[in-house]
């Protein structure tokens, strides 16, 4: 695999690439776009590590399966292990790094595998469905319920929201995961997406920005 964590000013992050827990509809007007009801506690699925795809040079999509859509999100690089009932305190230690990602997300099969009680790996897993940008150091938000993200797809905002509307915060969102499944240094978290998805289209230009902060610049293979 090509990718490695780095930071933004391009040095790299010390910590192999692990896996990737997500949460779905952890923005109340995301679930209803889709018509779906804001579960009561977090709603969780991982990707493996081989979903990864660097930002950089652009990133393909599957081109055979339906809908492929953009999911932005806030992506918390673990820097240390996280495992059982964790505080607050262990959690703002181990977080290592801030990044704007991409949950790509075969919306279609999604929609068949919601029908069928099935799992969502397919949709969700697949090789090249999580892309990733650098990461901010941890120093660059003091307050965790403020964070900007944003999505633009060929000059146009298609998503953005805040940190302050979680459904579920940043710090206990994982210390939920962790009580669950161990997190390991080098394991990434995402943290949900605002409203706006949509599909992706080979050749669409789009810029991914934590705003005043990071703004990355790729495009669809
Ligand atoms: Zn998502």
């Amino acid at each position: 695999m090509s990718y490695q964590h780095l930071y933004l000013d391009g040095t790299s992050v010390n910590l192999p690439v692990g896996k990737i827990v997500c949460v779905g509809r952890n923005y109340a007007e995301h679930a209803k776009e889709l018509n779906d009801e804001v579960p009561t506690e977090p709603l969780l699925f991982m990707k493996p590590s081989t979903a990864i795809v660097d930002y950089k040079n652009g990133f393909s999509i599957p081109k055979d399966k339906g809908s492929v859509h953009h999911e932005i999100e806030i992506a918390i690089l673990i820097g240390k292990t996280l495992s059982g009932q964790v505080d607050e305190h262990t959690v703002k230690q181990a977080i290592a790094g801030f990044a704007p990602s991409l949950d790509l997300t075969l919306r279609d099969l999604q929609t068949e595998l919601k029908n069928l009680g099935y799992p969502w790996e397919k949709c969700k897993s697949f090789d090249g469905s999580c892309v990733l940008t650098p990461f901010l150091p941890t120093t660059t938000y003091p307050d965790l319920n403020d964070i900007d993200i944003r999505f633009i797809v060929n000059g146009k905002t298609r998503q953005q929201g805040n940190s302050k509307e979680l459904v579920v915060a940043i710090i206990p969102l994982i210390q939920y995961i962790a009580n669950i499944f161990t997190l390991l240094p080098g394991d990434v978290v995402l943290t949900g997406t605002p409203k706006g998805v949509g599909p992706l289209q080979a050749g669409d230009q789009l810029i991914m920005a934590l705003p005043d902060h990071s703004h990355f610049e790729t495009h669809v293979l």
